[in-house]
């Protein structure tokens, strides 16, 4: 299926089945912002769980807090975000759209690695078994001169960002002949920065209220609080402080369903430690945070790890995780090495001192911090890119049907198991409610009566979740039920007593943080 399509259902089917909706969507929406529905709020919390579960509770040295959305508007000042944060923008003069001038750049170079990439699936083809892929990659033509234009325009590229010189951006632009996707004009204006945060006031009347910024990333929250976490929690260097929240940012290049929104949610985690360790820290939690990722058993080769090009003025060291999307590679988690950058400035700012004193060496210092930065909704978005599968299935007349089924995680599954009972009368219904009512504790269960077993089958599968147990005449007689597995569609028939180990054993978040630690 062409990426775009892929897409396009994957949107479609997030809102048909309750996943995600566009918000205020009766009065025809608002651009880049997303309500999450009865399942995708439940898949929402698996996530963070997950992941606060793997930070907090699986390290002793890590704590975490929740810090609110305003804050005193000299944090965004002494994190840059005031002055240093913005984004070059470049308009077309045609369709009188803005875009993001980097992703415009980043954009036109996907499409050389598009044509590298079907290069090699013709080859593939043609070759079968006998196919060398690296040979291929380092002697066809083809792949060498659309290698060669890659290496080109990103070092071009590179070397405008690092001198921050926006008229080289523009003329590269111009260079590579970018077309704006809407008009199709090469039309641009100068390349301007542009500031991503939103503002509002405090207080009410005009002339008493005072600027204030919504936060457009967690950190900052975590850094003010650094001193009185340490502190109270009688934290020892290295340790960490974990948090979960909204973000905001006034992005320009607003598409992409949730990759890219206005109103997002961040999971972040700062790692203090002391200055001159923190290079293997960066090392240990990109290690850690690739297996995090990887535990969920989504394909492997969709994550890889991306060297920064340009390293933002607080970093000594950048990296992030990207994951294949259907719109290509993209940012997942960033994992970055923030020195002693944001400490150093509030120390500066607010004339506090943020010095931690380490007992055995008898020193004071500032710690450094290793940080891991993760979009909730782009993971959000992993999930509903790979996992969503159109299957052939046969029926049982021997005909063949196509099922959709959305293979998550059974451990983030927002329903973990159906309970339908075959008919809707001679006790059957009361019986599904007594399992359920047993089960409920445990599992998020959902009781479904309506339409035939098959068809039910159909929209717990697209829901995705693990089990549906049937109750029929039988169970009544021996207590047992039929248990069906969502991905081998499976039946088997179990005793009721059995059923909250074998789906303990399915759903558990327990194994899922074991395959990591
Ligand atoms: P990008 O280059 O894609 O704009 P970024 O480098 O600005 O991302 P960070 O500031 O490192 O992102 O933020 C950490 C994480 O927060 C990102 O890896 C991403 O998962 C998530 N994130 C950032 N901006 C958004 C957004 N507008 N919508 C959804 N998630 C976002």
């Amino acid at each position: 299926m062409a990426q775009d399509d892929q897409f396009k259902k994957l949107i479609a089917h997030a809102k048909e089945y309750g996943y995600i909706f566009q918000s205020s969507e009766i009065y025809d929406g608002l651009s880049a912002v997303y309500d999450y529905g009865q399942y995708g709020v439940e898949l929402k919390n698996n996530i963070k769980k997950y992941w606060w579960d793997a930070m907090v509770k699986m390290h002793e040295n890590i704590v975490g807090i929740d810090a609110a959305i305003f804050m005193h508007p000299l944090v965004w000042k002494a994190s840059g975000h005031v002055d240093a944060f913005n984004d070059p923008l470049i308009d077309n003069k045609d369709s009188k759209k803005r875009y993001r001038a980097d992703v415009l750049i980043e954009d036109h170079l996907a499409k050389y690695e598009q044509k590298i990439e079907k290069e090699i699936t013709k080859a593939k083809k043609r070759f079968g078994d006998d196919f060398n892929e690296k040979q291929f990659r380092e002697t066809n033509p083809n792949v060498l001169r659309n290698k060669a234009k890659i290496d080109d325009i990103h070092g071009k590229f590179v070397q405008a960002l690092e001198n921050d010189n926006l008229d080289d951006i523009k003329n590269l632009i111009e260079e590579c002949e970018i077309a704006c996707p809407v008009s199709g004009s090469k039309n641009w204006t100068d390349v301007r920065q542009f500031n991503l945060m939103f503002e509002t006031q405090l207080g009410s009347v005009a002339e008493g209220a005072s600027k204030i910024y919504l936060r457009p990333e967690t950190a900052q929250g975590i850094f003010v609080n650094y001193l009185n976490v340490q502190k109270t929690g009688r934290m020892k260097i290295p340790f960490g402080i974990a948090q979960i929240g909204k973000a905001f940012r006034n992005e320009i290049v607003a598409r992409q369903f949730i990759f890219r929104m206005r109103e997002f949610e961040q999971m972040e985690m700062q790692f203090f430690v002391k200055p001159g360790t923190e290079m293997e820290w960066f090392e240990h939690w990109k290690e850690v945070r690739m297996k995090w990722h990887k535990a969920l058993g989504l394909p492997e080769e969709k994550y890889r790890f991306h060297a920064h090009d340009k390293l933002a003025h607080y970093a000594n060291a950048a990296f992030d995780i990207e994951f294949e999307f259907p719109f290509g590679f993209k940012e997942l988690e960033g994992i970055h090495s923030r020195t002693d950058f944001d400490l150093t400035q509030h120390q500066e700012l607010s004339g506090k001192k943020l010095q931690y004193f380490d007992p055995e060496s008898g020193e004071s210092f500032v710690p450094y911090v290793v940080e891991t930065s993760i979009g909730l909704d782009r993971t959000f978005l992993t999930i509903l890119s790979a996992c969503i599968q159109d299957e052939e299935v046969k029926k049982e007349n021997g005909e063949s049907d196509t099922r959709i089924v959305f293979k998550i995680p059974p451990a983030l599954a927002p329903i973990k198991l159906a309970v339908l009972p075959l008919v809707k009368k001679d006790g059957l219904p009361e019986k599904a409610r007594e399992i359920i009512d047993s089960l409920k504790f445990d599992f998020t269960c959902q009781f479904d009566e309506k339409d035939s077993i098959g068809r039910r089958y159909r929209r717990q599968d697209a829901i995705g979740t693990p089990y549906c147990i049937t109750i029929d005449h039988q169970t009544l007689e021996d207590d047992t039920v039929t248990i069906r597995d969502r991905d081998t569609m499976e039946q088997e028939r179990v005793q009721i007593s059995e059923l909250a180990q074998i789906v303990e054993d399915k759903v558990s978040m327990k194994k899922l943080l074991k395959k990591i630690f």
